[in-house]
């Protein structure tokens, strides 16, 4: 009850999405030693050096995101599996990517215990999603990007609707929605977001 409260009380209005982030028991993707804080509204520390998002970003960006019912969703930046678990409810299919081994391996198990069949998780490199996977209705970027790349926006379906978090890898990014009609791609500003860096490559470490 209250984790839906506060998310209420920061905006968040779309009844689908706060029913979704009540569904998706967000203690199964957290480190053990935090289950006690998982419905805090606070990003937490996940392996590898990474974070799972704050739950009220999370949110907002799938309201903002308007995802439907038919639509393919990539996501850059698996990290727990969270948000793709949230996605995965709203949508027909997650293609979502990690960069690190342990956390794709990680997450993929996590959602399949879960029955989030519809989530395929992808170890590579987000800056590279593969052609074969085909273009997206919906993208979501979960690590901050210094700024889109042209490649990643021609992965949009006309229509389309792209959100990321663009600015410097150290300090506040904005996170910046972009829906493409035709061939202009139309971007807008929404808020001031704090994300870990999207780097490129497959990550060394394990
Ligand atoms: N959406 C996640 C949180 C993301 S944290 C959740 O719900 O838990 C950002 C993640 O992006 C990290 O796990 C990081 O390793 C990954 N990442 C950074 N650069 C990437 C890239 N180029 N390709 C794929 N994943 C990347």
């Amino acid at each position: 009850m209250k984790f839906q409260l506060t998310l209420r009380q920061r905006g968040i209005s779309d009844q689908v999405v706060l029913r979704t982030l009540e569904e998706v028991p967000r203690e199964v993707f957290v480190e053990n030693r935090d289950r006690a804080y998982a419905y805090q509204d606070s990003a937490l520390p996940i392996a590898c050096g990474q974070t799972i998002s704050q739950p009220f970003v999370v949110a907002y960006m799938t309201e903002q995101l308007q995802v439907g019912k038919d639509h393919r969703v990539l996501e850059i930046g698996t990290g727990s599996g969270y948000q793709a678990a949230v996605l995965s409810r709203l949508c027909k299919h997650v293609l979502t990517v990690e960069r690190y081994r342990t956390l794709a391996d990680a997450a993929r198990k996590r959602l399949e215990k879960l029955g989030y069949y519809n989530v395929e998780v992808l170890f590579g490199d987000g800056f590279d999603v593969p052609a074969g996977a085909g273009d997206f209705d919906r993208i979501i970027v979960t690590a901050a990007m210094e700024q889109i790349p042209d490649r990643l926006l021609q992965r949009l379906e006309q229509g389309g609707v792209l959100i990321a978090p663009v600015g410097p890898h150290q300090g506040t990014q904005t996170l910046i929605r972009v829906v493409r009609t035709d061939d202009r791609f139309e971007r807008k500003s929404l808020v001031d977001v704090r994300f870990v860096p999207a780097l490129p490559g497959i990550a060394r470490e394990l």
